[in-house]
């Protein structure tokens, strides 16, 4: 495994240390491959995070970005822009919603969920304010989002947190009711946990919740930053269960890679007037036409039904290599699966399948005994199988 031979260490001291990063640098990327700056190429089913949903410099986005850049880029979130109007009526018009906040990141469509469901509180319930999230959740990285989110020393990191996020475990009903008080105004889940290790919400349980919170006058809250647009095979991840959510989240896969995100409601929750929330980027026609091409793809016939198959093609090869190599089985919803690994070997996987040469893959390990996949929904059968004889060859070398 040489480095080739023009391969300099990266000078990067003023980048700010956030992350652990290889010695690399991206140049390019198309579909599901990416290079680095020393023309290597890796193979990638990380997608930005299930960012690249159309893979990388999907061709629909560039020009997208390309023909509105040079038209209009932001009047400013004071003004209607036409990309803004046409994409609010097309998620409108393929989910349960009826008003769309565009955002810039998943973390602020959240935050614009909390503050819509207080605001629904304050007018509806008294002033109550809870909101009844999960453990292993993860909602983002701003202080209230850290809140709600239920990682493991979230609590303290930048203490003191924001108030009003009490925890219940994830498929437990019990859980939940134990948590509802009379401040409780809603509950915040993600249908698909992505950061927690891809833990699917069961059927049941999301229609418990809907249920309980009918019964008891709470909004129900979906963050499908990670498990929406199409990453599930639906086109949004709620669609799978049977019931219909008051509020929900969007992020990463619905910009394809530019800083897009989407905080959605129905009419009856709607409750906020000018002044309660904005934002200097909110909605700017060039994210918003990128939006447009993305979900245009994403609704094209017969394009869902493809995400669907390979998913099962993807669990099926990672179900053969659970029994080869006596792993611990995998899961997921189509494209957003996990292989369970039952030892701690995932970081050393990670580091081994890309440090592969001539190419590499990249894969994820959201916690040490399993990998994550979330792969472009463009990516094809044979990057799929080329994907698991990688992962065979090192599974062979690490087991
Ligand atoms: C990534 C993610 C977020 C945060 O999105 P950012 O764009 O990184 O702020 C929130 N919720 C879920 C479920 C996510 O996967």
């Amino acid at each position: 495994m040489n480095k080739p031979a023009d391969h300099h260490p990266v000078d990067a001291h003023s980048v700010m240390y956030i992350t652990k990063r290889p010695d690399i640098v991206m140049v390019e990327g198309s579909g599901s491959w990416l290079t680095d700056q020393n023309g290597k190429r890796y193979l990638d089913f990380l997608q930005g995070w299930a960012v690249n949903c159309l893979g990388h410099c999907n061709p629909g986005v560039v020009n997208a970005l390309h023909q509105q850049a040079q038209k209009l880029i932001n009047p400013s979130p004071a003004f209607y822009n036409g990309p803004m109007i046409r994409l609010s009526d097309l998620l409108t018009a393929n989910s349960c919603f009826d008003k769309v906040f565009f955002a810039n990141s998943g973390a602020e469509a959240n935050e614009g969920a909390i503050k819509l469901a207080r605001k629904w509180g304050q007018l509806h319930k008294n002033g109550a304010y809870e909101i009844i999230t999960f453990d292993h959740s993860f909602h983002g990285r701003t202080l209230a989002t850290m809140s709600a989110s239920g990682k493991p020393g979230w609590d303290t990191m930048f203490a003191p947190q924001v108030p009003g996020f009490p925890k219940a475990n994830l498929n437990d009903i019990e859980s939940v009711k134990k948590c509802i008080t009379d401040k409780t105004v809603a509950i915040m889940l993600e249908p698909v946990q992505g950061e927690g290790g891809v833990i699917p919400c069961d059927d049941s349980f999301m229609r418990e919740l809907r249920q309980l919170t009918q019964e008891n006058n709470l909004l129900l809250i979906v963050d499908e930053v990670q498990a929406g647009f199409g990453r599930t095979g639906t086109l949004f991840a709620y669609q799978h269960f049977g019931i219909e959510p008051d509020i929900m989240t969007l992020g990463k896969g619905i910009g394809g890679g530019v800083p897009l995100a989407a905080l959605l409601c129905t009419d009856e929750v709607a409750c906020f007037v000018p002044g309660d929330q904005g934002g200097t980027y909110n909605g700017n026609a060039l994210m918003t036409a990128v939006g447009i091409s993305v979900i245009d793809q994403l609704l094209a016939p017969g394009f869902l039904q493809s995400v669907i198959t390979k998913g099962e093609l993807l669990q099926s090869e990672l179900l053969k290599l659970s029994s080869e190599f006596g792993l611990k089985g995998e899961r997921g919803k189509g494209l957003l699966r996990a292989l369970m690994l039952g030892k701690d070997i995932g970081g050393k996987l990670v580091d081994l399948a890309r440090d592969l040469e001539p190419e590499g893959l990249l894969i994820n390990s959201p916690r040490p005994d399993l990998l994550r996949f979330m792969p472009a929904l463009t990516v094809s059968n044979d990057e799929i199988r080329q994907m698991c004889a990688i992962l065979r060859m090192l599974l062979k070398k690490v087991v």
